[in-house]
């Protein structure tokens, strides 16, 4: 939910973040070029992020041997602090740096001061060193890239680079001046090239509507989205499609066999075997990831039409990341672009989205008298209440009890559910990943 669409109760324009891709055809003089700075940022990223490593074990040494380590011992890990750490030692570690354009070193410092941040924060592990041959991919600041018609892109250093479709669903807002381009990133993968960029957008959004159509949707591992009313009517049945467990199979036999192969390792080339097997496994996997995506978009568009307020579960990110078995995992990406492709286009549409705490038992609340369970394992696929006899299919009552929360006036979950508090989502969508549907209507 966003507050700006909630405090005006008419049309009015509001700015968000967007991302556009589109596959590019550079010549091979450019994909080398490309490729030296996709190099160049890896090689810096890799260089502060060993000169940090080594700060921090320098200070844990100094420590155990009795001496006083302040904060002013620690390296920056901060965008600017890093960018610094890079200007002092370029010279001696990389003294061909001119060679790229300031952006890849930009780019290096900002990725690896955010992977800090994600440590910090508890949110992923500490930040490790990047493979050569992992494709790779560089991101040009706005004043490194432009288009400069519907079929070029202009890139600082690179070039014109041609595209393979017309870019004009992007060039056109951005000459009316609707829409400003922030920044561009370029990536290689299967040997095929695609630039994205994240855009600021100006768009007209509509009034928030009163919430009349609620649902709850529980993300599952049989059934991909699982959607009820908050009567406990099912009105939303996503399952995993065929063609995509059947695509998913593959990816992971590829991957098995990629992995036999002599990969990547400090001072070795990787075996023209495994190159082989690298580039089926990420052909394979961009496909999936595609079909999967038009899937979710296909179902996100859907309840941001047709439904006011939208509640989903705000999963638990250090559960997820525990978790390694692989249908846990897709359906843990399903469910992170899933309220991703949420988060805007609620916005666009004047729907609420709603995110239930992470500790919310949804799964483990009976819909019918709000027992709720100590233990309900990931195998049980029917709900059985022990207090009240319901039974009921586990992802049926785990979207009742969602769809419950974004009733109005519902400060906590049903029953025993008291420490929940459904949290407003006014988190923008993030620019990072591609989209390619379009907004329900743009320009001011
Ligand atoms: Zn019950």
């Amino acid at each position: 939910m966003s507050t700006a669409v909630l405090e005006n109760t008419s049309t009015s324009t509001a700015t968000t973040t967007q991302a556009y891709s589109f596959a590019i055809d550079p010549t091979p003089e450019q994909g080398n070029l490309l490729r030296s700075h996709i190099g160049g940022s890896r090689f810096a990223y890799n260089v502060l992020l060993g000169l940090v490593a080594a700060n921090w074990d320098e200070n844990r040494e100094k420590k155990a041997a009795g001496l006083e380590v302040t904060k002013y011992d620690y390296l920056s890990t901060s965008h600017f602090g890093l960018l610094y750490l890079w200007a002092e030692t370029r010279n001696e570690l990389a003294p061909w740096w001119g060679e790229n354009g300031v952006s890849t070193y930009n780019d290096a410092a900002q990725r690896l001061s955010k992977a800090f941040t994600n440590f910090h924060r508890g949110r992923a592990k500490f930040p490790t060193f990047k493979r050569r041959g992992q494709g790779g991919s560089v991101r040009f600041t706005n004043t490194a890239v432009r288009l400069s018609d519907a079929h070029h892109v202009r890139i600082s250093r690179i070039g014109e680079v041609k595209t393979y479709e017309s870019t004009r669903k992007l060039y056109r807002p951005v000459n009316r001046g609707t829409a400003k381009i922030m920044a561009a990133t370029v990536c290689e993968r299967g040997g095929k090239w695609t630039v994205a960029f994240t855009v600021e957008v100006q768009r007209r959004v509509c009034a928030a509507r009163a919430p009349e159509r609620v649902i709850g949707v529980d993300v599952g591992l049989t059934t991909l989205y699982t959607g009820t009313t908050p009567d406990g009517e099912q009105v939303l049945q996503v399952a995993n499609p065929r063609h995509l467990q059947h695509s998913e199979k593959k990816l992971a036999h590829a991957q098995r066999i990629a992995a036999r192969r002599q990969g990547p390792r400090p001072g070795q080339a990787p075996s023209s075997r495994w190159k082989r097997a690298n580039t089926r496994v990420q052909k394979i996997h961009s496909g999936v990831a595609n079909a999967r995506r038009n899937l979710i978009h296909e179902t996100t568009t859907m309840l941001a039409k047709d439904y006011d307020v939208i509640v989903v579960e705000d999963l638990n990110v250090a559960g997820m990341l525990k978790n390694r078995s692989l249908a846990k995992h897709i359906s843990d990406a399903a469910w992170g672009e899933f309220t991703r492709q949420l988060e805007y286009k609620t916005k666009w549409y004047g729907s609420t989205l709603v995110k239930a705490g992470p500790f919310y038992p949804s799964s483990k609340t009976c819909s019918r008298c709000g027992t709720v369970k100590a233990k309900l394992s990931l195998d049980e696929r029917t709900y059985h209440c022990e207090t009240c006899g319901l039974a009921i299919d586990r992802d049926v009552n785990a979207a009742i009890n969602l769809a419950r929360l974004g009733l109005p006036g519902t400060s906590s979950g049903t029953g025993r559910g008291g420490e929940v508090r459904p949290v407003a989502s006014t988190d923008p969508a993030h620019p990072d990943e591609a989209s390619t549907d379009t907004p329900p209507e743009s320009g001011a």
